[in-house]
């Protein structure tokens, strides 16, 4: 299998992909700014899962002026490799997305291709590695047009079009972009940042480090940890600390009890994510206010590779009220009495705050929110929440007031930050096969009704006779020409 099996699947997916190519033209007419320059119709910034399943899904509909830029190298999209410690995804492995629903690109044909179906059938779930792998093989097999380490700074208005400031990492070189669309496929944290509570912000740096940062594991051998918050990353961390030869790690969490209750696998039925986002504001409020409070709770594997070691212990109830630094010692005083670590690490997540990224400067000050839109009632406001941007219905910014940017509809964003409007959608394995096709068919529909004036002069001088009479030989335009793949 392997290579070869890889090579017949690869067979396989042109033949798909050439099955259902119907309309095979592109469509969009070509635009050019004032110093006669391609417009792009299309510029993704992310090339992990979201902005390569978002790829897809433009070149599946002809849309394929476009490019993929990520600032990290090729292979380090993403969390997987860099601040991922888990050795596998923990969605269970039958979750497909990025293939769209065309069988032989998903990451099931991928991996029996090489392994066979009984491995299939053997696997748990999907180890990290393998689902890198995968997405890079998707990348390559539908050509993707992904530019790694270019970094996306800001984006302008400019006319018509949109002005991206782009820097190539490897020489510095700045470059500027007109694109009619653009999409901020930037990852799980990045419409705020990773969060730190106020009491361990404080610390000095030397005593902690948050999950989604780099962390020097072979540095702690030897040493008393303390992981705060009680989410998948923060016992993911524990069990990596222990793994490390940690001399005791000791999970503290706010809530009397750990969360094992996923409510997240109750909403994975198609009626929710493919029509949350029709919900009126009330409901989607509701829904994501409550989900959003209780958390996610995580994997039997996640808790087993932790709890399994004799030096680990968890502490519930034990929210850090204030972290002392004496020496080289951390105090740690809770509800629950003092505590004492050498390191802490801090598994609390992120928040959603648009004004803290610097390559959100020129959309920040005006795009909605939903705390802009919507007055929960008594008893659900929720002042986190509020800070979600309050997206349109194909995943585009708004204006906080009208007609302030205009400009703001041709930008998507695809971050976890979209889950109060549609639920998981951004940031996640699991609705993207819901999530997609929706924010691909909204630029899809914009690019079609922006150019509406040049589709009915085109029909109008549209006279391609079906076929010819006698006399007419060599008299008619030859049709348009197939590109690529799609
Ligand atoms: C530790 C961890 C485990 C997870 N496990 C699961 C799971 O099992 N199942 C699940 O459904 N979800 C999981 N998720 C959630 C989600 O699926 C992942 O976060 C996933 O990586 C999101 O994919 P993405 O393409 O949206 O973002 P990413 O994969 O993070 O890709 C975003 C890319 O954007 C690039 N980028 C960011 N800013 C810029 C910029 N300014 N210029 C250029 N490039 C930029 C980054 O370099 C990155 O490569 C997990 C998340 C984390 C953090």
């Amino acid at each position: 299998m392997g290579d070869s099996g890889l090579k017949a699947l690869e067979s396989q997916v042109a033949r798909d992909l050439q099955r259902i190519a119907y309309p095979k033209s592109d469509w969009v007419p070509p635009r050019y700014d004032t110093s006669g320059g391609r417009v792009l119709d299309a510029l993704i910034v992310g090339g992990g899962q979201g902005g390569l399943a978002i790829g897809h899904g433009l070149l599946r509909n002809r849309v394929t002026n476009i490019r993929i830029v990520d600032r990290a190298e090729r292979g380090l999209e993403g969390p997987w490799m860099t601040y991922a410690r888990m050795a596998t995804l923990r969605s269970p492995k039958e979750v497909n997305g990025p293939d769209l629903d065309i069988p032989s690109l998903t990451f099931q044909a991928w991996f029996e291709a090489q392994h066979g179906a009984a491995a299939w059938l053997a696997l748990n779930k999907i180890a990290k590695e393998d689902w890198v792998a995968y997405l890079l093989w998707l990348r390559d097999t539908l050509k993707l047009p992904v530019e790694n380490r270019v970094e996306f700074q800001r984006v302008d208005p400019e006319g018509e079009y949109l002005r991206a400031t782009l820097v190539h990492l490897a020489d510095g070189r700045v470059e500027t972009v007109r694109t009619r669309k653009l999409v901020l496929a930037t990852g799980i944290e990045a419409s705020g940042r990773w969060w730190t509570p106020p009491v361990v912000e404080t610390l000095d740096r030397r005593f902690w480090a948050h999950t989604g940062e780099a962390i020097d594991f072979p540095a702690l051998v030897g040493r008393r940890v303390a992981v705060l918050g009680a989410g998948a990353s923060a016992f993911d961390n524990a069990a990596t600390a222990l793994e490390a030869g940690a001399a005791e790690v000791a999970v503290y969490c706010r809530r009397p009890d750990l969360q094992r209750v996923q409510p997240f696998k109750w909403l994975s039925f198609p009626g929710f994510l493919n029509h949350f986002a029709d919900l009126d504001d009330r409901w989607r409020w509701r829904f994501m206010n409550h989900l959003l409070s209780l958390r996610e709770a995580f994997p039997k594997e996640t808790w087993q590779r932790a709890a399994g070691h004799p030096n680990f212990r968890l502490e519930t109830g034990a929210v850090w009220q204030r972290c002392e630094a004496v020496g080289d010692v951390v105090r740690l005083h809770t509800p629950r009495g003092r505590f004492e670590a050498d390191f802490l690490i801090v598994g609390t997540g992120f928040d959603v705050d648009l004004p803290r990224r610097p390559e959100m400067a020129g959309i920040a000050a005006h795009a909605a929110l939903w705390g802009d839109r919507y007055a929960p009632p008594a008893g659900e406001e929720n002042e986190r929440l509020a800070r979600y941007p309050y997206l349109g219905s194909t995943y585009e910014f708004l204006e906080k007031s009208p007609d302030t940017a205009p400009w703001l509809r041709h930008v998507r964003l695809f971050t976890f930050a979209t889950t109060v409007s549609f639920g998981p959608s951004g940031a996640s394995v699991n609705a993207m096969k819901f999530a997609v096709p929706r924010l691909v068919s909204g630029i899809v529909r914009d690019l079609f009704h922006e150019d509406i004036d040049g589709h009915w002069q085109s029909l109008q001088a549209y006279d391609l006779p079906e076929f010819l009479l006698p006399g007419e030989e060599g008299a008619a335009a030859p049709a348009k020409p197939v590109i690529g793949l799609f």
